[in-house]
């Protein structure tokens, strides 16, 4: 691929929640471009929509990346936080500990969705120096206090432009909390901690020495010290879920402008949530929906729904008509939670496939993420699912491109304008704020031509090499399909054979068994055990060098 050929991405977009418009991307550098992300807080394994920011982040710098920018992008791990302390404490554990053991977990995780390792990974605990900096800079300016117990609290009546992200207007919210309920210590109640002085049944591994005494910083806090510290006063793309605009980023606006001056970020991305709709797919009787349907808060996934459906199956000879309905709604409840677990997911989706499935809709809009049961109890995810199958797709059609091109013939002929039109048209929608969804449309185009060439008698070379030029370009920047794909078959192989108790060792048997009985021309019997195998789910693939299979 020479580099005059991909020039469909020239200047991207995208929308900023701070003006609420979609602006061209700002950089300060030309050929550069800085990103911060909010991490994670590590103290469990992630959920499918903790997922997202990472997966949507990742597109965004591999298309920047593609388009010749040098990109600086930093994601925090929040390893210092109450969840975790309190983890640590239920299993007699350091909190650091705990920290690092899902931090692992968290890179594994995201690794199967095809996530790439941002350059730079701050941790809370290997920040404290410059954490107390900021929080002295923010209490020499006036812009925060010492309490007496040690705590720090920035005061957010000093930050004229408080709200500005969220719109939220500072006598609201001070009505919002009502009057009178301020913290004992605090001057108002907006006020947020920057610092918070260690209580005596904290343990040793969450607790550091300051200015103000021991303890730990406020949550707020770290992401303007850890963006200082790697990409200056100042940074290009502030990005996360929409949840953190209110308190989190508002926060971090307030500390960081406050301390160093210029805006914090050029533009600020929150993508959507990944929704759990519990009654699509769902085989509720009228009754049942007719009790869902008459309490909106029953939608809503909690950590009380299992112990809810436990104390209503423990009187299970006693339930009322309600009770009965609610013990339903309570079990899809639970599997949703369940299932949602990413690493439970991955037992059962390929991490490939989350990826498409959810790049397959816009990052600002909201994702349903699907679940259907069999009568049998079997639980089937029709959406993902698919998404699975469509990356087998993509991967089978670059194995056949391969093998087409190492025997086309040259024609001599300038091909390969539909694909440089796809292309042109795929990098323009990734420049409309990051439209994967958009993007995958000429994907989709991309590869039926694909197939068209491979089923073809006799392409060309050079368009068969514009193709696969224009595939190698779109699968590296969605990140889906770019890697062996015998690798990927293996894998998806293997969890299939697993899933379904087959053992690998008896299905190549059958598949020597199957090849001996056809080299002796006995066509029914290797025809039987095709049968058999195809029954089982498996896929001959009769090549030159022999048989090979896939589970499907
Ligand atoms: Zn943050």
């Amino acid at each position: 691929m020479h580099a005059g050929y991909l020039r469909g991405s020239m200047a991207p977009r995208v929308h900023d929640s701070l003006t609420d418009a979609t602006i061209p991307m700002p950089r300060r550098t030309p050929g550069e471009r800085s990103i911060y992300v909010c991490g994670p807080t590590v103290y469990g394994y992630i959920h499918v929509g903790n997922a997202r920011p990472p997966v949507v982040f990742d597109v965004l710098v591999r298309h920047l990346e593609a388009q010749g920018d040098r990109v600086t992008y930093a994601r925090n791990y929040t390893d210092v936080d109450d969840k975790i302390i309190a983890v640590a404490l239920e299993g007699g554990e350091d909190p650091r500990a705990v920290a690092e053991r899902f931090i692992v977990a968290y890179q594994e995780d995201l690794a199967a969705l095809g996530c790439r390792p941002p350059a730079i990974e701050p941790r809370v605990s290997t920040t404290i120096p410059g954490i107390v900096a900021i929080v002295e800079k923010l209490i020499a300016k006036g812009h925060a206090y010492v309490t007496e117990e040690g705590d720090v609290y920035y005061d957010v009546a000093t930050f004229a432009d408080y709200g500005k992200l969220s719109k939220r207007k500072l006598e609201v919210q001070k009505a919002e909390y009502g009057r009178g309920k301020s913290g004992e210590t605090k001057r108002n109640e907006q006020d947020f901690a920057l610092w918070k002085s260690a209580k005596p049944h904290e343990p040793a591994g969450a607790r550091w020495p300051s200015p103000w005494g021991d303890g730990r910083p406020g949550w707020h806090i770290e992401c303007s010290a850890m963006s200082h510290e790697h990409l200056g006063d100042t940074f290009d793309v502030h990005g996360g879920g929409m949840d953190l605009k209110f308190p989190h980023h508002e926060n971090e606006i307030a500390q960081s402008e406050a301390a160093y001056g210029p805006p914090m970020a050029g533009a600020w991305m929150h993508n959507g949530f990944i929704e759990m709709d519990i009654e699509k797919n769902a085989a509720f009787s009228p009754e049942v929906l007719a009790v869902l349907h008459a309490d909106p808060e029953l939608r809503k996934i909690s950590k009380s729904d299992r112990p809810k459906l436990e104390a209503l199956r423990a009187r299970k000879d006693a339930l009322t008509a309600e009770e009965r309905a609610l013990e339903q709604i309570y079990a899809r409840k639970v599997r949703f939670a369940e299932w949602f677990q990413l690493r439970r997911l991955r037992a059962r989706i390929d991490g490939e496939a989350i990826r498409y499935w959810i790049l397959g809709t816009h990052y600002r809009s909201p994702l349903a993420f699907d679940l259907a049961e069999t009568p049998d109890g079997e639980v089937r995810f029709p959406a993902l699912e698919q998404a699975e199958k469509k990356v087998e797709y993509f991967y089978d059609t670059r194995q056949k491109l391969a093998a087409k091109l190492a025997t086309a013939k040259a024609s001599g002929k300038k091909r390969g304008d539909v694909a440089a039109e796809l292309v042109h048209a795929f990098d323009a929608s990734l420049d409309d704020d990051l439209n994967t969804a958009g993007a995958l449309d000429p994907v989709n185009r991309l590869f039926a031509r694909a197939n068209e060439l491979c089923d073809a008698k006799k392409p060309e070379k050079e368009e068969l090499d514009a193709v696969l030029a224009a595939v190698t370009h779109v699968t590296r920047i969605l990140g889906v399909a770019e890697a062996d794909a015998e690798a990927f078959f293996a894998r998806v192989t293997a969890r299939r054979i697993d899933a379904r108790g087959l053992d690998r060792s008896a299905i190549d048997a059958l598949v020597t068994e199957r090849t001996d009985a056809r080299a002796r021309k006995d066509f029914a019997r290797a025809d039987e055990v095709r049968a058999d195998l195809v029954a089982k789910g498996i896929e001959l693939r009769d090549g030159p060098t022999g048989t090979t299979w896939r589970a499907i």
